[in-house]
């Protein structure tokens, strides 16, 4: 990939995703796999005037060796070390850039059991510094390619053409092109998105209703004081706008904890804790996940849904068109940040507490009490199929056609 073209997405992941600013810290976790373009990276958030830019390597196989090797104890036990870690994170509230690039299948055969064990308690302690950041600082995910996963999505190739082409679908999706301007391409990307938030949110929408032919007919109920956003989104306290996805095609909200009644059946794969979960379907009562089925994995699905309480409840509804830039691309990517701009999709666990239009005047815990979900995961899975159908049902019983074939039907 050429060096000019990788330069304008490092400048869009600092620019537009994390929106550096001067004399901000910056963190960037990423993998070993591209350590040049994270070079790149690190280099524009200094361009954009970052103090201090500080990168956490990390790499699947070693990952998987720790889970393999330690016991569930060792697992478990976060070190003063790593507390202050966190202490000093939610002190001075550094950019978090994430450069993914694992690979799908890279856990595979890990002891699940144990994994979940080791989240659960490891979660526990970290919550109430994680409660106290939320929102409050700019974070931005995006994807460099790794080996193993482009094999995985472009299995026919040679390693090299695999890491070019997802490359390219990468920066693609991402409306970075050769000779475009991508900050601009992202700004007018915004305002549409912004466009299509602003329509919803003058509907007063109570509830969605969901029908497709793959046997999905399902009802999830939307919160009185909750906005669709979409795009970019403001930190608390700086009022600094950041984009904490690229790509990002949705708009989404968080429903109200305790109201989705029905069945929805996956379109695509899931990818979780490295293994993939495949043609499932989930049932709700009273807003809870109470049946699941999958073909292939799904006792991994049930444990996944039991880590905590919040596991089984939605966490957020997501709108993306069928004839979304990424889902025309073709390629199934095997990774949420792109699979999930592909198809309208809900996530299991974890609400955004930002949704909710005065946010600002409730403490984190007063938002959760308020009926935005919570929990230690927060995992999406699509449902967006080509004849999808959504309606919205305002508060007086109005019925409004969101969604048609798929597609906006506004
Ligand atoms: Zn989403």
């Amino acid at each position: 990939m050429k060096k000019t073209v990788l330069r304008k997405y490092a400048r869009l992941i600092a620019a537009m995703g994390g929106n550096v600013q001067k004399g901000q810290e910056v963190q960037i976790l990423a993998s070993v796999e591209q350590p040049e373009f994270v070079r790149m990276v690190a280099e524009e958030c200094y361009r954009q005037g970052a103090k201090k830019v500080i990168v956490d390597f990390d790499y699947q196989p070693l990952q998987k060796l720790n889970i393999q090797k330690r016991s569930v104890s060792t697992l478990c036990k976060i070190e003063d070390w790593e507390v202050a870690k966190l202490e000093h994170r939610a002190k001075t509230l550094p950019v978090r850039i994430y450069l993914e690039s694992d690979d799908p299948d890279g856990l595979k055969g890990v002891n699940q059991t144990k994994m979940a064990k080791a989240g659960q308690v490891r979660y526990k302690v970290m919550k109430p510094y994680l409660d106290k950041m939320e929102n409050r600082y700019q974070w931005c995910i995006a994807a460099v390619p790794g080996v193993a996963w482009a094999k995985k999505v472009f299995p026919g190739e040679n390693k090299f053409r695999a890491v070019e082409k997802l490359w390219q679908s990468i920066l693609m999706t991402s409306r970075v092109e050769e000779n475009g301007d991508p900050v601009a391409a992202w700004e007018e990307h915004n305002r549409d998105l912004a466009a299509r938030c602003d329509y919803l949110n003058s509907l007063g929408l109570a509830e969605l209703e969901y029908k497709a032919s793959n046997g999905t007919d399902f009802r999830v109920g939307l919160h009185e004081d909750a906005l669709f956003m979409g795009g970019a989104e403001k930190a608390l306290g700086s009022g600094i706008v950041f984009n904490p996805n690229i790509p990002s095609e949705e708009v989404f909200t968080s429903p109200r904890r305790g109201k989705a009644e029905g069945i929805v059946y996956a379109s695509k794969p899931l990818s979780y804790h490295g293994e993939l979960i495949e043609n499932f379907s989930i049932r709700f009562e009273n807003g809870k996940a109470v049946e699941v089925h999958a073909e292939k994995n799904e006792e991994l699905l049930k444990k996944m849904i039991s880590m905590d309480e919040g596991a089984a409840y939605l966490g957020e509804c997501a709108l993306v068109p069928y004839d979304s830039p990424i889902s025309n691309s073709g390629v199934l990517f095997y990774n949420t940040l792109f699979d999930e701009n592909a198809a309208c999709h809900l996530a299991l666990g974890h609400g955004f507490t930002n949704v909710l239009k005065d946010y600002d005047q409730y403490t984190t815990e007063e938002c959760y009490a308020r009926g935005i979900n919570e929990s230690q995961i927060h995992v999406d899975f699509m449902i967006g199929t080509k004849d999808l159908a959504i309606t919205g049902i305002t508060k007086d019983g109005k019925r409004v056609p969101i969604f048609k074939d798929g597609n906006w039907a506004f």
